[in-house]
């Protein structure tokens, strides 16, 4: 069993430590929240006093933090205080330069490094089923796999440095886009008189099937678990779609990638946001739709 350090006790921090101290790892962990702290101490995590504090022996160090700057300032503080050829796994979503930048950083100091970040959410983290899309050399995602498997459902290696962060933000481009298309249709055919169920039980079978579709369906009725059947409660709050469209459109920008629907899909967003519905589900996006089209 492995002595892990966790650095970033939230929503996703708290229950990802919490399984790996269930799987008999010994987890030494901070946040700068005391609440946060507490509540994985609660649940077994030994909380240290200080990022620094949680290395102690580490031969892994796991970051789940908002964004690239955190990430960053986190590493510069505690890479050249680690023993050398310590694991260094950032699960959080951030921008693919300052990934790079974070491996530069454990580099240097003679680290492993990978960057890990995951799709589930809160309740994946929970049950111990995230999908992790991991950059980094052969050797660094060796040693990263038995530490992340009691946190995962499925572990992909995506490439080296910053090719996680790549495909998360790829596939949550996707994402963002889809759920427009889906609940454009739905709003479409409310207009047109069609009932939900009636294009549900078409496009689901056809070619206009997705996931946005058939498993978070926008609308109440469809499909039973998804958010819209309880007011647009979380699941995936619209203001963290926002954060990955615009990591997507950063990313478009540096390397000069044509993306039209996802920069539109990251201004929809920003107006959903603006609109004071961040904290809803991002499935909700379909009731702005409606108000566009007069509805
Ligand atoms: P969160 O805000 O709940 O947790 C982040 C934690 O980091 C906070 O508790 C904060 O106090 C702590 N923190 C910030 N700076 C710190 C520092 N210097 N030292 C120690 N602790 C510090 O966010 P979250 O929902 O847990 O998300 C974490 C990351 O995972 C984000 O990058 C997010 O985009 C990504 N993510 C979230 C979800 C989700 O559904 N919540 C899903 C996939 C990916």
């Amino acid at each position: 069993m492995a002595r892990i350090a966790f650095i970033g006790l939230g929503n996703m921090g708290n229950p990802m430590a919490a399984n790996l101290v269930r799987a008999g790892h010994t987890v030494r962990g901070f946040d700068l929240v005391a609440d946060n702290l507490k509540k994985a101490a609660d649940r077994g995590v030994l909380a240290a006093e200080s990022a620094a504090e949680t290395l102690d022996g580490a031969e892994a160090v796991i970051t789940m933090l908002p964004a690239g700057s955190h990430v960053l300032s986190v590493y510069a503080d505690i890479a050249p205080r680690a023993a050398r050829g310590t694991l260094f796994i950032d699960s959080s979503t951030i921008d693919v330069a300052s990934a790079r930048k974070a491996h530069a950083i454990a580099a240097e100091h003679g680290h492993l490094s990978v960057d890990a970040p995951v799709s589930g959410g809160v309740s994946g983290a929970e049950a111990g089923t995230l999908t992790f899309m991991a950059g980094g050399n052969q050797e660094a995602f060796g040693r990263a796999q038995p530490i992340l498997d009691p946190m995962a459902g499925r572990i992909v290696h995506c490439g080296d440095g910053g090719a996680g962060q790549a495909a998360k933000i790829c596939n949550n481009m996707i994402l963002g886009i889809s759920m427009i298309g889906v609940g454009e249709a739905f709003v479409l055919a409310e207009k047109l008189g069609l009932s939900h169920q009636a294009l549900f039980d078409v496009a689901s079978t056809s070619s206009g099937q997705c996931w946005s579709l058939t498993s978070y369906c926008p609308v109440p009725g469809p499909v039973p678990a998804s958010p819209a059947n309880r007011g647009y409660q979380p699941g995936f709050a619209a203001s963290l779609m926002l954060k990955d469209l615009r990591l997507a459109q950063e990313a478009a920008q540096a390397v000069g990638a044509a993306t039209p629907l996802g920069a539109e899909a990251a201004q929809l967003y920003a107006l959903f946001e603006a609109m004071g519905n961040g904290g809803r589900d991002f499935s909700g996006i379909i009731e702005f739709l409606r108000g566009k089209t007069g509805g």
